[in-house]
């Protein structure tokens, strides 16, 4: 079994879980921008996050032979703090960077007026860098939250399959698949989606546009869960190529609608080198 996770926060995770997820068959994970629990102050604080998410993680994944790629945004909680705002004016900059396969995580936490502001603007920005969007959907007031998104996603102009919406439940799942954009899933250990309930959401809606992510942070969370989902998937009748399919040629097709997706073959022993990550096929 062969495992793209597309929704993965490395930063807060440790070697083991590299070494884990490599001999489990994870072989590329996109990480997404996002709140790192200690709020942070000022765009420069955010500068250096980004620079660490394309240069030094990337460096540390291809160590465990894992291709690593980012998203970037100002985060939906973040954007309610009027200090970090002028990340707005740094993304342009980052956004032309390879190893950046998309916009995100952007989105709702409250729905406040100043994540409205926040998340259009980089849906914008997103349109003009020509980049999918990762839509993060809030925890709390779910299918609201998701209907609004989704009003938000419209009005912007951008192509429905180039729209990530993530955190979705048997709740959401309708809602996000009649309007056209990918349905993105967390499995989680204890709350949200189970492998056993993310069995059953394929087996209503299908393969098409699916997108399962173990979302694994600084939190209660594992990384395995998309290898779990995989197993139970095979274990509930569905063929190698069903998998296969959910877990990595859905996530190679949407993020690989940047451009620069780059999954050839890591190479353990290079060394750290900055920003000089090779751009590669589309
Ligand atoms: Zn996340």
């Amino acid at each position: 079994m062969r495992i793209f996770d597309p929704h993965i926060h490395m930063t807060s995770r440790t070697t083991d879980d590299y070494r884990a997820m490599a001999a489990n068959g994870v072989q590329a994970v996109v990480e997404p921008a996002f709140w790192l629990g200690q709020p942070r102050t000022n765009p420069g604080s955010f500068a250096d996050y980004f620079d660490s998410l394309i240069g030094w993680e990337p460096y540390r994944a291809a160590q465990f032979g894992i291709r690593h790629h980012a998203t970037l945004a100002l985060n939906p909680k973040e954007a309610n703090d009027p200090r970090c705002r002028g990340v707005l004016d740094l993304l342009p900059r980052y956004l032309d960077k390879d190893g950046v396969v998309a916009v995100g995580e952007i989105g709702y936490d409250s729905m406040t007026p100043a994540e409205d502001e926040a998340f259009a603007a980089q849906l914008a920005l997103a349109i003009s860098y020509e980049l999918p969007a990762l839509v993060h959907t809030p925890h709390r007031d779910k299918a609201a939250g998701t209907r609004r998104t989704l009003d938000v996603v419209a009005e912007s102009g951008i192509e429905p399959g180039r729209v990530a919406v993530d955190h979705l439940n048997e709740v959401t799942v309708g809602l996000v698949r009649d309007s056209g954009c990918w349905m993105g899933f967390s499995i989680y250990p204890e709350t949200k989606m189970s492998p056993p309930r993310m069995v059953e959401i394929i087996k209503a809606y299908g393969t098409e546009r699916i997108l399962v992510n173990s979302a694994a942070d600084w939190g209660h969370s594992d990384p395995l869960l998309t290898v779990e989902t995989g197993k139970a998937l095979l274990a509930a009748g569905f063929t190698a190529d069903d998998v296969d399919r959910v877990l990595w040629r859905n996530p190679v097709e949407f993020y690989g609608q940047s451009g620069r997706l780059d999954l050839s073959e890591t190479t353990p022993g290079a060394t750290f080198a900055g920003s000089s990550i090779a751009r590669g096929g589309s």
